[in-house]
């Protein structure tokens, strides 16, 4: 099906609009009688269809940074999720640790309508880049300019077992009944692990092996308890080099975490965790599966031959016209062949980015400032401390980043980061 011919039967995103005049401007005309003769007025461009897919970090941002650089008569936006809540990941840990529950840190995307977005809960079926169109469970949505911010999926089901066997870490679900069991566990051995790359949040999983620790702590069942953390990785944070990833294994080693890189798991299989080189007996198993871009995203072409989608990195454009991207469903490469690290942060700065890109090509304006691949996020050490990463990603060579000590006002600031969003997102 054309784009002419979806607007007609969809009606969709400003189809009320797109293309035509102000109904108001309409009713002047006809109520104003007789006038001298002037110049026909320049008619109004019409309003262009922005559709962004996902609200996350990225689509949240992107639809709400456009909304307040362009006016509703200039562009519709739309933005598409099958959930109808946010929550964000950082919560996940609190959850587990039970220093946080699930509904004081959950928000209804329906709020954004307040803010001048068309909010549709409904799964993305298809994208088809030819016709411009996106194909959603709820109808076509046509669009002139689109923001793929689809994130990227933890994936149980590649890791024979799982289900079975273990608690996915990156579940909201599961974050709740990991938690519950945990609470009640006063002795035996934890094993918390990365299976797959590129996972979310890279210090996420230690994060959460320091926050029990404090918990096991707290109800004096520490010495009962082993932690132990593994990853398929050669060291625990790549990205951020030899030296910073053993000053931060050291932390986990001072507070009796084990953790050993390179082990590959194969499989989960009861309570055994079972690796290329040996086997690991659990109490429990939280385990970060391997990622994967949502199956519409491949299926649609927008990744290409890659795994993930490639972007330009300073005006995350896609490829197709009117396509761009943003976030966890985006691969970034940096000088030093590693990869921008999937962080809401950056999802976020993303989305203003693209936000910027659109309003500019919709009011005729000079292109923005690309992205520059600057970030920041704060690593939880327990013991209400945080340490900040921030730094500059895409520096020539490799990233230029610093990893500070953890301290309270850390920990208050990773707090805040929360707070700070959920108020000016969703008020
Ligand atoms: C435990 C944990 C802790 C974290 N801590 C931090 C932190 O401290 N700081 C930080 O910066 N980042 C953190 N992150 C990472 C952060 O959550 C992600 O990087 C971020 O959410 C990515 O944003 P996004 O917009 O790309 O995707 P997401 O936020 O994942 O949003 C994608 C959206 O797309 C929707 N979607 C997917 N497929 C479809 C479909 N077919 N149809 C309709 N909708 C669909 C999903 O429902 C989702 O809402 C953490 C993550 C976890 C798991």
């Amino acid at each position: 099906m054309d784009r002419r011919r979806l607007l007609q039967v969809v009606g969709g995103v400003g189809a009320g609009i797109v293309g035509g005049l102000v109904p108001g401007a309409l009713a002047r005309e006809a109520s104003a009688g007789p006038r001298p003769a002037r110049k026909a007025p320049k008619p109004r461009p019409a309003a262009k269809s922005v559709v962004i897919l996902g609200g996350g970090f990225g689509g949240i941002t992107a639809a709400l940074e456009l909304r307040k650089a362009v006016a509703a008569d200039r562009a519709a936006i739309t933005l598409v999720d099958r959930k109808p809540r946010f929550l964000m990941g950082l919560r996940k840990l609190w959850i587990v640790a039970g220093v946080g529950n699930r509904a004081d840190g959950e928000r209804p995307l329906a709020a954004l309508r307040a803010r001048g977005v068309d909010v549709r809960e409904a799964a993305v079926t298809a994208v088809d880049t030819g016709a411009r169109a996106v194909r959603t469970e709820a109808g076509d949505l046509p669009y002139d300019f689109l923001v793929v911010a689809l994130g990227a999926e933890p994936r149980p089901d590649l890791v024979p077992g799982f289900s079975e066997a273990a608690f996915n870490l990156y579940d909201p679900e599961q974050s709740e009944k990991l938690g519950a069991r945990v609470a009640s566990l006063s002795r035996g051995r934890v094993v918390i692990g990365v299976a797959g790359v590129p996972y979310k949040c890279p210090p996420a999983p230690y994060e959460c092996a320091m926050l029990l620790d404090e918990a096991f702590r707290k109800r004096g069942v520490r010495d009962a308890i082993e932690i132990r953390t593994f990853t398929v990785q050669p060291m625990s944070l790549p990205v951020l080099g030899r030296k910073r990833c053993d000053e931060f294994e050291g932390r986990l080693q001072a507070k009796g975490i084990a953790f050993e890189a390179k082990k590959k798991l194969v499989k989960l299989d009861g309570s055994r965790a079972v690796f290329e080189d040996g086997t690991l007996e659990a109490d429990v198993l939280a385990i970060v599966p391997p990622h994967r871009p949502p199956a519409v995203v491949k299926a649609s072409g927008l990744t290409g031959a890659g795994e993930w989608v490639a972007v330009d990195r300073g005006t995350l454009r896609a490829g197709p016209a009117g396509v761009y991207a943003i976030g966890d469903v985006t691969d970034i490469p940096l000088a030093n062949k590693m990869s921008l690290p999937k962080a809401g942060i950056f999802a976020e700065l993303e989305g203003k980015a693209v936000a910027a890109g659109i309003a500019a090509e919709i009011l005729g304006k000079a292109a923005p400032t690309p992205f520059d691949g600057r970030g920041y996020c704060f690593v939880e050490h327990g013991a209400g401390q945080a340490a900040a990463v921030q730094g500059e990603f895409f520096a020539e060579g490799e990233p230029k980043v610093e990893f500070l000590a953890p301290t309270p006002e850390g920990y208050a600031k990773k707090v805040e980061f929360e707070r700070e969003r959920l108020k000016a997102w969703f008020g």
